[in-house]
């Protein structure tokens, strides 16, 4: 039990929650920052990235968390590792509970839960994770080495991973749903101008097997265009069509979109006061680490003057 009250909470590790911690911490406010899973956000299950500024030469995804949580804890950021299991903003300061059971009590929030991957709807799509079924190349990838690999979108997600599992797959299978992409053309071209990549696309994938073997064998595709169903021999399926926001611990008290984001005004304010949100958990546009990043500042700010107003 912890009867002190904490200034700011921040939920959530990935390029919008560390880089609140990082001015909030630099501020004075001793941030506690609960990391959630998986530490340190999607970056980490990245490999290149190529288009954060300051590193010309690119830098891994994990490196380069690393540095956004050091940089953090050097100002006083207090990491705790663990996730938040229930909040409740009708009461002030706000209540954070954390699964090892502790209660955070604090006068101003931020969230930056990010999202996560989302899949197909298939039943054995549950019963083969992990056992063919991955939303995660660059986690996965090495374990078909020489096999036949398909990804499903045609986003940039799912661009760079059938680029990456080039790496190891002998052939990659790119089956998206339509003939025109969501991609950028640059990650599109790469992508078209792999030999080992072949697209496959008006095509949707309805069942995977095999579950009685415990592994991915087959894909059943259907195209959307005949509605004739046809067989694809591989040996994985990586899911890349997107994310969900994670916003769920906070539907009861927060506005959110539609799809499931939480609704910002004002920068990052959410509906209550002293509620800020960043990231990806509120941002279905642009979803780039640097804009996270740049509302994770936004947060701080709009959470520092908060604090100052409401105590002055
Ligand atoms: P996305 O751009 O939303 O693309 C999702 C893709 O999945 C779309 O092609 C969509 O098809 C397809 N899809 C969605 N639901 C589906 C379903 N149920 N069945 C089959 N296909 C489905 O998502 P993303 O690729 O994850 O990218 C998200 C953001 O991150 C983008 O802004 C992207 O630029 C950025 N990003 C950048 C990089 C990079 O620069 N290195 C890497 C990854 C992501 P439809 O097009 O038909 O809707």
């Amino acid at each position: 039990m912890n009867l002190e009250t904490e200034e700011i909470i921040i939920i959530g590790s990935g390029p919008a929650g560390l880089t609140a911690a990082l001015y909030a911490a630099r501020a004075n406010l001793n941030p506690v920052l609960v990391e959630g899973f998986p530490p340190g956000g999607q970056l980490t299950l990245t490999t290149d990235v190529e288009n954060f500024p300051g590193f010309p030469d690119g830098i891994m995804g994990p490196e380069l968390m690393e540095k956004f949580r050091q940089q953090s804890e050097k100002f006083g950021t207090k990491i705790i590792n663990g996730e938040v299991v229930n909040v409740d903003l009708n009461s002030y300061p706000f209540l954070v509970d954390l699964e090892s059971k502790t209660q955070l009590k604090t006068n101003s929030l931020i969230i930056s839960t990010g999202a996560s991957s989302k899949m197909l709807g298939l039943k054995e799509e549950s019963l083969l994770l992990g056992k063919g079924v991955s939303t995660c190349a660059t986690c996965d990838g090495y374990f078909f080495t020489d096999q036949i690999v398909t990804v499903v979108g045609g986003g940039d997600s799912a661009m760079e991973e059938a680029l990456f599992l080039t790496k190891f797959a002998k052939k990659v299978f790119l089956v998206h749903r339509r003939e025109t992409f969501r991609a950028s053309k640059i990650m599109l071209d790469r992508a078209r101008n792999n030999p080992k990549i072949e697209f496959v696309l008006n095509s949707q994938i309805v069942q995977i097997d095999d579950v009685d073997q415990n592994k991915v064998t087959n894909a059943v595709l259907k195209n959307l265009t005949t509605n004739k169903l046809s067989d694809l021999k591989t040996d994985a399926v990586f899911i890349a069509i997107g994310h969900t926001p994670n916003s769920q611990l906070f539907k009861d008290y927060l506005d959110l979109n539609s799809n499931g984001y939480i609704l910002t005004k004002e920068g990052t304010k959410t509906n209550i006061p002293g509620v800020f949100a960043c990231g990806d958990v509120q941002d279905w546009e642009y979803r780039q680490a640097i804009t996270a990043s740049g509302t994770g500042c936004m947060a701080a700010i709009d959470a520092e003057r908060f604090l100052a107003n409401q105590f002055e």
